[in-house]
């Protein structure tokens, strides 16, 4: 089994590739800057026949389909990467830059990597698509309001996994909500850790046959409202 994850050197989507080379998967890290992540190396002297790391800037479409081209068979995509940068901005103060910014790597890079490994995704006789989303882009449950920019991006994401799992009966497609996680963005004090959550979303992934294609499931395997 091959999986891709974006953002593969920290937080949660590091997590994961150790994770899936102690489980003995074959993985695809994408990341912008290898050199900043030790870590990473690490893994990859341990690891060096399941692990291939690949330098991506996944706001640029021309590096984004340079690096699809080596990429023939993937089992399954996890578009990781992700930004939260309005927490210091109220309603009024919010600037565009920002906006674009959060949408530029939550949003279209997601959606522009998975254009680029479809044809990959294709060829694997049980695909999945996994879009690292988040609770906060649910309009349901959200009742503390702010944080504009991420909540949109992350509601963006969960629309863009439904459309896609309607036009691609073929491929899983599932939107998760990691936890809240202690990483750079959750913050030292968040509920729980990376271990914990990358358990719980690698649990969801192997069992996706349980959840119909295009859901909204968190990390300990409940299904969130929209
Ligand atoms: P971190 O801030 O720890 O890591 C963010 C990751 O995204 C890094 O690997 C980073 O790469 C990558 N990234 C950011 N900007 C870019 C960019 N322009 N190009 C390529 N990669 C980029 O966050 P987490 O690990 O906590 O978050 C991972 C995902 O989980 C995100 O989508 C986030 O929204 C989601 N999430 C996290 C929660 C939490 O509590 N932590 C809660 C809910 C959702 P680099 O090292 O190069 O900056």
């Amino acid at each position: 089994m091959t999986y891709l994850i974006t953002g593969a050197g920290r937080g949660i989507g590091l997590e994961f590739t150790r994770q899936l080379l102690e489980d003995k998967k074959n993985v695809i890290a994408w990341l912008r800057d290898p050199e900043k992540s030790p870590e990473l190396k690490k893994l990859k002297e341990k690891f060096s026949n399941q692990l291939q790391i690949q330098k991506v800037d996944i706001t640029s479409h021309d590096s984004i389909a340079q690096a699809a081209k080596s990429v023939t068979t993937l089992d399954v995509l996890i578009n990781n990467a992700g930004v939260l940068l309005d927490k210091d901005y109220t309603f009024h103060k919010l600037p565009k830059k920002v906006l674009q910014d959060t949408f530029d790597v939550n949003v279209y890079a997601p959606i522009e990597v998975t254009q680029n490994l479809l044809p990959a995704l294709q060829k694997s006789s049980s695909p999945v698509l996994v879009n690292v989303s988040s609770k906060m882009g649910s309009i349901d449950d959200n009742s503390g309001g702010a944080y504009y920019a991420y909540r949109i991006s992350k509601t963006a994401v969960n629309m863009f996994t439904k459309s896609f799992s309607v036009d691609h009966p073929n491929i899983k497609a599932l939107c998760v909500h990691p936890g809240w996680v202690q990483t750079d963005m959750g913050g030292a004090g968040a509920a729980i850790t990376k271990e914990q959550s990358v358990a719980g979303l690698l649990k969801v992934i192997a069992e996706h046959q349980k959840y119909k294609s295009g859901s909204f499931v968190e990390y300990s395997g409940k299904e969130l409202p929209w």
